[in-house]
């Protein structure tokens, strides 16, 4: 047996884990902080490091030997270059044409293939979660931000410079908020985390009594998505006007989507998807309200089904997309 191993890339931490080629299992999964204030060089050790810990594990569970390992797959933020497995920009990690995939590679001693990490997240849901076995999906990965990730015809759709995908930042209000992207009305500058806290607050600066001044003691500056969905679970109309509103502007892009790729599934993971029903039953009211019947009929809205590990799961299909194992 060949085993791949996974790192997944995050603004606030670092997952790492392997894989048998075959999917069946996660071994030697593992979190901690990216610290990226510490630089890229600091993050790249603490990646081997995590590496190393993962070979050792999965060693001492299977009596795996090093040569058994075919791989590192490498899901980060970008906008990156694929081929030349740079990360061009990332304003969460403060990198700019960062040869991530060839630092980790001579790190570890280990051939590495690079990836998107939304595409990442949206890949490990097809390939064992949410959308396992669908050949045309859409997925959503909701935080800090909104990544997506797109898979056409069984394959992740790059386009011609690794952009497509970038679902979070499609227009959904010609003249709408400002997003961090640079462009006005972007479906992130609405739905993601922060996004829907900015407009919690300014619900509450109408004066519009809620919980929410409870919950956040006091100081407006605390509110979080999290604690929006808590309200609105308590009952909470400010919140659940809120979450209800989140659901709409998703159900805008997911709409976009359908029309635009008829997708068997979408799959919408992360922070924000956990509402469960109270965000996605407006949802798939509001995407059938305006999407073509035949392309909602034979799509299913879910959530995602791998939760933290779904970018490491990714990586490791990303990996084994590029490096056929046998
Ligand atoms: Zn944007």
């Amino acid at each position: 047996m060949r085993y791949v191993i996974g790192v997944d890339i995050g603004g606030t931490n670092l997952v790492v884990g392997a894989m048998p080629a075959d999917g069946s299992r996660e071994i030697g999964v593992h979190t901690l902080p990216t610290r990226a204030v510490l630089g890229a060089d600091a993050v790249v050790e603490r990646i081997r490091e995590m590496v190393e810990t993962t070979i050792g594990t999965v060693a001492q569970e299977t009596g795996a030997t090093r040569a058994q390992f075919a791989g590192v797959g490498i899901g980060s933020p970008g906008p990156l270059d694929r081929e030349r497995g740079i990360v061009i920009v990332t304003p969460n990690l403060g990198w700019k044409d960062f040869p991530l995939r060839d630092r980790v590679s001579d790190a570890v001693g280990l051939p590495a293939v690079l990836d998107n990490d939304a595409n990442c997240a949206t890949l490990g849901e097809a390939w064992l979660g949410a959308a396992k076995g669908a050949r045309n999906v859409v997925g959503f990965t909701l935080g800090t931000g909104i990544g997506g990730g797109l898979i056409l015809n069984g394959r992740l759709y790059h386009g011609a410079s690794d952009v497509a995908g970038e679902i979070g930042h499609m227009t959904i209000e010609a003249n709408g908020r400002k997003c961090g992207c640079g462009n006005y009305g972007c479906l992130e500058a609405y739905a993601a985390g922060p996004a829907i806290a900015a407009r919690a607050r300014e619900a509450m600066a109408r004066g519009e009594p809620t919980v929410l001044a409870e919950l956040c003691e006091g100081d407006p500056a605390r509110i979080t998505a999290a604690m929006v969905y808590r309200a609105s679970d308590r009952g909470d109309a400010l919140a659940a006007e809120v979450v209800k509103d989140t659901a709409r502007f998703l159900a805008v892009g997911v709409a976009n989507m359908l029309n635009v790729f008829n997708p068997d599934v979408v799959v919408l993971a992360g922070g924000v998807a956990l509402a469960g029903d109270s965000l996605f039953v407006p949802l798939r009211a509001e995407v059938r309200r305006r999407a073509f019947r035949p392309a909602v009929d034979a799509c299913q809205i879910v959530p995602g089904a791998l939760n933290g590990s779904a970018g490491m799961v990714g990586a490791v299909a990303a990996f084994l997309a590029e490096h056929p194992v046998a």
